[in-house]
């Protein structure tokens, strides 16, 4: 029987700080966690609700949010996170699709979902609100319900390859095992200081971000968000710090530097590509080297660079001690180091298949257990992954396949060039043409023609871009990776014209 929360208090001090300030002052200890999420579970359960019933949450990141979570781990409920970016009708299909017995929501939107038939209470960015005052009311200890392994803990959607947004069932056993995986590759003690700035309604966060702290029983940095000038602030008081490569990049241009690192022992990146430029920018910098890692909502973490050993720039590492990685081609055929093909991933981290959605489920696992990621990955021939991207923005022209990876590290590597997209765009006789969206640095007057005399010595005919496109900045989401469908959509009747 293995409840997560189980395994976080068997290992925790009380009396240590669990949440501390920038300026290092302690604001809660891991005592106040054990009891607020206590009375948490027990407003809950008084609710009515029973293990396996699912809590949807849409609120902003705060303390109380956090012991929230904890509070529905420890009552077996399982934990929906929703993007608080996502406006009532957006959230239909979540609630229809999963029926939560609870929804939570800042008390600002409560009005939004009067209508709906589905009991909803309020906890706002402070705290506060209905369900936190139940809480109050309710005793400071609770039991932690038993957990089989293979019980699920929390529901992350995603849109994975493709369609609407499926429910990934991860279970108690999946999100212990990658928690303890990751504390002991990256050497977790109680000592540590976790800065954490990211948002809690995606696994980097919520998964990544809080279990590992919480399975050392170290203390946590909480902001609100991330924000360059308070990061600088509280990296005095960090030990290690995770973040999207956008993270990075704005660091930088905020002229981070050594002495703004002095205490610090790892600088994670995930969530999308961490450019080999920005890995050098930040290690010429402050003289810290940045640890890359792979990861998605239904696994969790497959691989990361190491802690000993060479971070490579540009890869994502070898797979973690017990994840198995596999590349394939589309017979589904094992390929050799440096071949480029599909990545299918297997392990105790992997999920449990798709809520309700037995269809989806089957045409995701192999036979013999592999999840078939969606991403198109090579490795090296020391065992480090590449990425080269999902398999859906693989661009298929006149029958040759082009990875926009590729391409974007040529356009990346020309001078005034700050970052770039390539897309795959309709076309009458190819099918697909190779088409390039470009960021010039500011104050660089790039042109096309100018692109062209420099990419065209470096790429077969097939791979040079039909047409280049200049953009402001590249659309992104909140995790950094960059929306390559909303690119294909705004520039799809541009793509022909003259
Ligand atoms: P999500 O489920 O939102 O966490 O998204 C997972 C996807 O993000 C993966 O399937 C990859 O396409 C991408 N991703 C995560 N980490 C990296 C990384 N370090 N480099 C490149 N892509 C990444």
């Amino acid at each position: 029987m293995s409840n997560l929360y189980q395994v976080f208090r068997d290992r925790f001090d009380l009396s240590h700080p669990l949440l501390i300030d920038a300026e290092g002052e302690t604001i809660a200890t891991y005592r106040d966690l054990e009891q607020r999420s206590a009375q948490f579970a027990m407003a809950l359960t008084q609710l009515g609700l029973k293990p396996g019933d699912r809590v949807a949450v849409q609120t902003e990141k705060s303390i109380a949010a956090l012991y929230l979570y904890c509070g529905c781990l420890r009552a077996g409920l399982i934990y929906l996170p929703l993007n608080t970016a996502y406006g009532a009708h957006e959230l239909n299909h979540f609630l229809q699709d999963a029926t939560p017995s609870l929804l939570m929501v800042d008390p600002a939107r409560a009005d939004d979902h009067a209508a709906r038939s589905i009991l909803t209470l309020t906890m706002d960015r402070l705290g506060e609100g209905s369900l936190t005052k139940l809480a109050e009311e309710c005793p400071t200890s609770h039991s932690i319900e038993p957990r089989a392994p293979d019980d699920i803990a929390v529901i992350v959607y995603t849109s994975g390859t493709t369609g609407l947004p499926k429910g990934a069932m991860i279970s108690h056993d999946n999100l212990i095992s990658n928690a303890q995986t990751l504390t002991s590759a990256w050497d977790w003690t109680q000592t540590d200081v976790m800065l954490h700035t990211l948002p809690i309604f995606h696994v980097h966060g919520l998964f990544v971000g809080l279990h590992l702290p919480l399975l050392s029983g170290c203390a946590i940095i909480f902001q609100p968000s991330f924000d360059a000038a308070a990061v600088r602030t509280a990296l005095a008081h960090a030990t290690v710090f995770m973040g999207v490569p956008t993270y990075y990049t704005r660091l930088l241009s905020q002229g981070i530097h050594q002495k703004d690192c002095e205490g610090m022992r790892l600088f994670i990146s995930g969530s999308a590509p961490l450019l080999a430029q920005t890995f050098q920018e930040w290690e010429d910098a402050t003289g810290t080297v940045i640890l890359e890692r792979y990861g998605m909502s239904e696994t969790g973490m497959n691989t990361a660079n190491p802690l000993d050993g060479a971070r490579k720039p540009g890869t994502v590492g070898p797979p973690l001690p017990g994840v198995e990685c596999l590349v394939v081609n589309d017979a589904s055929e094992a390929l050799p180091a440096g071949e480029t093909g599909n990545l299918w991933v297997r392990g105790p981290n992997v999920f449990q298949g798709y809520w309700q959605n037995v269809e989806k489920t089957a045409e995701s696992f192999t036979s013999d257990g592999y999840f078939k990621t969606g991403d198109l990955a090579v490795v090296d021939d020391d065992g480090y992954i590449s990425i080269v991207g999902r398999s859906k923005d693989l661009i298929i022209t006149g029958g040759l396949n082009v990875y926009p990876k590729e391409i974007e590290l040529v356009l990346d590597a020309i001078d005034g060039v700050m970052e770039s997209a390539v897309i795959g765009l309709p076309h009458p006789d190819f099918g697909e043409s190779v088409c390039a969206v470009i960021v010039s640095l500011p104050e660089v007057d790039l042109t096309a023609e100018l692109i062209y005399d420099q990419i065209k010595p470096l790429l077969a005919n097939f791979k040079t871009p039909k047409k280049i496109f200049f953009i402001q900045n590249l659309p992104r989401n909140t995790m950094g990776k960059v929306q390559k469908n909303q690119l294909r959509e705004q520039f799809s009747d541009a793509a022909h014209n003259p």
